[in-house]
């Protein structure tokens, strides 16, 4: 037998049994053991991850968690504090020992309020990408009282174990992002009047996942599949995070400053009330007034509100975080060799323009986007290396028609 014949030095199939046989120093390895290796590799760092889990999770202090955030959030510096030691507390919560001395840390789930596109949603997914734990993010919209159309709450759940790809360990220390919570809030003052199938009853519903319990989550979600199994979701760590724009909700806080300047407060006299950021003023009970029961605001204890981005936040978000939009098109045109620049006076236009359609920072894209489209058609192997967008460009492809359009979509 010729000596030199090759196995595998784990299995010892030959070569010609093999579909790839590697060679080392002085053994061989074949594809079907590296497969298997590679499960086990797999496997035992999910082990490894999960137990220390909320070690690692600790290892961040506030200042560090903020410090992530300015890396993907412009301005927000209040909710991001706040976020901050929301997160910390809660996870620190994870880690308390079970003692006797009584003193149960409870859950800081937290409640976002503030326009649309101000950053809600990207805040709770850039806590969850630098915690590395899975985020569900679910719209209030849909839920209903069980047994009406719509989703249970309990889909809420089964968005987390997708998310966390049926791992239940990591979907338990998961986040949630409910946003529109404010399309829940109760239509009308007296909750006797009928049933309000998409208000108080999913209020209701809601509550007992907020505060901790464990919860039979269908796998797969919703009716359509009667036959699956269960699986049991505790919901006692799992840290959730509401946003909503509760429009309407500023009259409810003048009005409540009015009345407090009226009487006696911190707040004296209108004077030193900022009426270009009302937000900022706001308290549990405007939610309360708002339409949100009493319970489902101590369940979301931490309260913080967005600002509104202003022209100097618009600018910044185009060019700073570490994903910013214009970055994202300097490397699109990097891979085609080309080098993309853009002037000042573009920038400050296609923000001036964001702002006076009302598109907000969700605007930016579609603005940039329609600047842009032209020019990554004809760009892609034309051998020119080099765009500088300017204002008189950006005008240019922003052509009446387009702005007409974007103004329709606002
Ligand atoms: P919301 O959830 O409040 O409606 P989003 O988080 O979805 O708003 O924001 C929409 C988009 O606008 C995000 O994808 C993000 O790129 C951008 N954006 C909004 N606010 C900020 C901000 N403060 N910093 C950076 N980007 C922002």
């Amino acid at each position: 037998m010729a000596k030199e014949e090759l196995e595998c030095s784990f299995c010892g199939r030959k070569k010609p049994e093999t579909n790839l046989l590697i060679a080392g120093l002085d053994a061989h390895i074949c594809d079907r053991c590296i497969e298997q290796a590679h499960g086990i590799v797999v496997e035992e760092s999910k082990q490894a991850g999960n137990s220390d889990l909320s070690a690692e999770l600790m290892l961040r202090k506030p200042k560090e968690i903020k410090s992530f955030l300015d890396e993907y959030i412009i301005g927000q510096e209040y909710t991001k504090r706040v976020m901050s030691v929301a997160v910390y507390n809660h996870y620190k919560r994870l880690l308390q020992p079970a003692s006797d001395d009584d003193i149960e840390i409870q859950k800081s789930n937290i409640v976002m309020v503030g326009q649309t596109g101000t950053g809600k949603t990207l805040m709770a997914k850039t806590v969850a990408k630098m915690l590395n734990v899975p985020l569900a993010i679910v719209d209030a919209t849909v839920l209903t009282e069980a047994g009406y159309v719509g989703e249970d709450v309990e889909s809420i759940l089964t968005r987390l174990l997708q998310a966390a790809d049926y791992n239940l360990e990591k979907a338990e220390k998961g986040i949630v992002f409910i946003d529109e919570i404010d399309k829940i809030a109760r239509k009308s003052d007296n909750p006797s009047i009928t049933r309000d199938v998409s208000g108080e009853g999913v209020q209701q519903a809601l509550l007992k996942l907020l505060e901790g319990t464990v919860v039979n989550v269908p796998p797969k979600g919703g009716r359509k599949h009667p036959d699956q199994k269960f699986i049991e979701v505790n919901t006692e760590h799992i840290l959730f995070i509401a946003g909503g724009a509760f429009d309407g909700i500023e009259r409810v806080i003048t009005k409540r400053l009015n009345m407090q300047a009226i009487g006696y407060s911190s707040i004296n006299s209108g004077d030193n009330v900022d009426n270009d950021n009302i937000l900022q003023y706001i308290i549990p009970k405007d939610l309360k007034d708002f339409g949100l029961i009493p319970e489902i605001i101590g369940r979301l204890p931490v309260l913080t509100h967005m600002d509104p981005l202003d022209a100097k936040t618009l600018r910044a978000i185009l060019t700073e975080p570490k994903n910013a939009i214009i970055k994202q098109y300097k490397k699109l045109f990097e891979m085609d060799d080309v080098e993309f620049t853009i002037t000042d006076g573009a920038l400050e236009y296609i923000v001036d323009k964001a702002i006076e359609y009302k598109l907000g920072a969700r605007g930016l894209r579609s603005l940039c986007e329609e600047v842009l489209t032209e020019a990554m058609f004809d760009l892609p192997g034309s051998g020119e290396t080099k765009l500088n967008v300017t204002k008189a460009y950006a005008e240019d492809r922003l052509s009446k028609s387009t702005l007409k359009k974007l103004k329709a979509v606002s």
